[in-house]
């Protein structure tokens, strides 16, 4: 049996020991946290629709007509028109044939992939993959062939080598959850056409964020969707609410109702967070103004942040590493920056890789300048502090 004291233990010893902080309010531009009220810079609510008052009139409602609960999962009893009329939004707004809904983003990965591969298919994945795309290809039994983060060349080695496969997938977030990078998704299409793969993209951090109507990834590269392109997506983040997507050609998305086990086996979706992400997503298509301040809150504060000298690595969205590469020195800072009235994340393995622990900071577009400078001054404050220690 596992001696669970003694590796809780150890994991305290090492620094890496995870203990979860208790929230009084509302997932907001402040929040409270143990009694203290800070600003908050690690949500993903990148455009603070998740307290919105559309988005919960919309939910409300939708409760008092449906209920809570959906009793079933889809196939079984629980298949709501609302499912149907989101599912229908996401593939317009995502430009592709259609579209399912998964109770959650996590649980989409592990179903869509481990239902497009199995035991004799191969999936290429990038090393900085989220870890539910990791699991839904564990789950599948495929081979695993991971290549360094966004090298397009080692990617194509590994294509060559492995051409004998028939089922080929190639698999990579398109905004990278703790890095804030963007995949190379041109090149990475051009290789998916070459070599024949199906070309799945990860648009948690995508969706409601890039492009000019906030479509995602594609759309910021001028991409059009085609059969060969599979975008999963969350309704968490930017959407405000929760549940997971699947966007792709109409016999990929029936094939997976047929074959998918975390949609087949899991009760639906309430119908009230399909209310609260159609408001979402009717909200982004009429309002480009809350996108173009979050990208510019963003590039304020990464522009602040590294001219007091901190490196935020190759972060081009609102997701801004900010390096403190050991464990003990990343919870110390978080916790000094919390003191100082801002609520900011420590990352540690096995979220990120061993000696490049950061902080993660997120921006919102209900981020005011005030606020930016503040936490800024903040960490101007914490980085005079750290230097005298060292
Ligand atoms: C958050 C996240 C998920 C999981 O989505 P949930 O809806 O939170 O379960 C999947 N992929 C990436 C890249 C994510 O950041």
């Amino acid at each position: 049996m596992i001696n669970f004291k003694e590796e809780l233990a150890a994991l305290e010893a090492r620094g890496l020991r995870r203990k979860m902080r208790f929230v009084s309010s509302a997932c907001d531009r402040y929040i409270t946290i143990e009694g203290k009220k800070v600003l908050n810079f690690c949500s993903n609510n990148y455009l603070g629709l998740a307290n919105d008052k559309r988005l919960k009139a919309a939910a409300i409602s939708t409760i008092n007509k449906f209920g809570v609960g959906t009793g079933a999962s889809r196939l079984v009893s629980g298949s709501n028109i609302l499912h149907k009329r989101l599912e229908e939004k996401l593939a317009d707004f995502k430009r592709q044939e259609a579209c399912l809904v998964y109770p959650s983003g996590y649980s989409a990965n592990l179903g869509i992939i481990s239902a497009l591969a199995d035991r004799n298919s191969i999936v290429f994945c990038d090393r900085l993959n989220h870890a539910s795309i990791i699991d839904g290809i564990i789950l599948s039994r495929a081979q695993l062939a991971r290549y360094p983060h966004k090298d397009i060349n080692a990617l194509e080695e590994l294509l060559k080598k492995n051409s004998g496969y028939k089922n080929k997938l190639i698999i990579s977030d398109s905004v990278f959850s703790m890095d804030g990078d963007i995949a190379p998704l041109p090149e990475l299409l051009r290789l998916a056409e070459k070599y024949d793969c199906l070309l799945m993209i990860d648009e948690a951090h995508a969706t409601g964020v890039l492009g000019k109507s906030g479509r995602g990834t594609l759309e910021h590269f001028g991409l059009k969707a085609n059969k060969r392109i599979i975008q999963m997506g969350t309704l968490s983040k930017a959407l405000g609410g929760l549940g997971g997507f699947v966007c792709a050609s109409r016999e990929l998305i029936d094939y997976l109702v047929n074959r998918s086990r975390s949609f087949i086996f899991s009760t639906a979706l309430p119908a009230a967070l399909c209310a609260s992400a159609l408001e979402a997503i009717r909200i982004i298509e009429r309002d480009g103004n809350q996108r173009a301040r979050l990208l510019s809150n963003a590039d304020f504060l990464r522009a602040g942040l590294n001219s007091l000298g901190f490196n935020t690595l190759e972060s081009q969205t609102p997701i801004i590493p900010i390096l403190a590469k050991e464990p003990k020195l990343t919870m110390e800072l978080s916790r000094r920056l919390f003191e100082e009235g801002v609520f900011a994340q420590g990352i540690r393995p096995p979220t990120v890789p061993e000696g490049l622990c950061r902080l993660r900071v997120t921006v919102m577009a209900t981020h005011t300048k005030s606020d930016l400078e503040f936490v800024i001054d903040k960490f101007r404050k914490i980085r005079k502090k750290s230097e005298v220690r060292s």
